[in-house]
């Protein structure tokens, strides 16, 4: 009798710990390339058709951090958020906006056409494969008016897919005291430095961080509010904003915790987000027929 107890108590536990933990090979990677085509569709319905675009660059960042430090670290976030809350993420992306770093060695400046064309031929691959609902997760300050742009123009014809941008959130309230000036700190400085001590630290050559100058030369003397493209030369002209020399890895587990969340908070509200489609759907048919639209 008791020994049955045992026996049947011992596949009740059993059974709870299969259905909890499946076993390790069963674990779905959120990496496109390393599923099966058969597992690409298990993962694609149990992220419900929600994918990551993490989007880097190839440029300078100062004369101590690698030319991809912004795919890397917006990998690093992406995907361990994609682990926390489950979605598939797209292989290694890096053909934005950074025409303002063409003079330095090691930049990949594709033209603009082609920036706005594989995008959307990339994000229309990803749709016809199942991804209805793409967040680009923009870990480049370069595409801050191109990724915008691209959400938008996707307007102009119809699409049975959502495209969201998620902007880089790093810093946040109760973050470690910054050492250096946090209005110059952005290009290679304290905050990302930080973060790449975290993400790839190997990668960081802190040493050589003050072998240039990372300055603000305000060379432009123009009103606010008025932009012209040559603005960012003009001022960080060694592709350097900030001190990197005094990065640390306490602000560095701080901010990318706070993107991590961000992209977690993003990958649920877009999962729970059944109206962008709908009202897109709805303003396609309008615009198809303005005439017919109640005034
Ligand atoms: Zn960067």
């Amino acid at each position: 009798m008791r020994k049955s107890v045992l026996l049947s108590l011992n596949v009740l536990c059993a059974s709870v710990v299969w259905s909890q933990s499946p076993p390790a090979q069963s674990k779905l990677s959120v990496h496109w390339e390393e599923l099966t085509a058969a597992d690409f569709k298990d993962a694609i319905a149990r992220a419900q058709g929600t994918c990551l675009l993490p989007f880097g660059i190839m440029e300078k960042h100062g004369p101590h951090l690698p030319l991809g430090n912004d795919l890397l670290n917006v990998r690093y976030v992406a995907l361990t958020a994609a682990q926390q809350e489950y979605a598939v993420v797209f292989p290694e992306y890096y053909f934005g906006q950074i025409f303002e770093a063409k003079h330095e060695p090691g930049t990949v400046a594709y033209s603009r056409g082609l920036q706005l064309q594989l995008l959307q031929e990339t994000t229309d691959e990803m749709a016809r494969n199942g991804c209805k609902k793409i967040i680009i997760v923009n870990g480049h300050g370069g595409n801050n008016s191109l990724l915008p742009f691209f959400a938008q123009s996707q307007l102009e014809t119809p699409h049975d897919y959502v495209v969201y941008v998620l902007g880089i959130t790093r810093s946040a309230a109760g973050e470690p005291k910054h050492k250096s000036n946090p209005a110059t700190d952005m290009h290679a400085g304290e905050s990302e430095t930080s973060v790449s001590l975290i993400a790839r630290p190997d990668l960081v050559h802190l040493d050589r961080a003050t072998q240039e100058s990372g300055a603000d030369l305000a060379r432009l003397k123009l009103p606010e509010g008025l932009y012209t493209g040559i603005w960012w030369y003009a001022r960080f002209p060694n592709h350097y904003a900030g001190e990197g020399a005094v990065a640390s890895r306490d602000l560095g587990a701080f901010e990318a915790q706070t993107w991590i969340n961000g992209i977690v908070q993003a990958i649920r509200a877009v999962k729970a987000d059944q109206e962008s489609l709908r009202l897109q759907n709805e303003f396609y048919e309008r615009s198809r027929h303005p005439l017919d639209t109640p005034q």
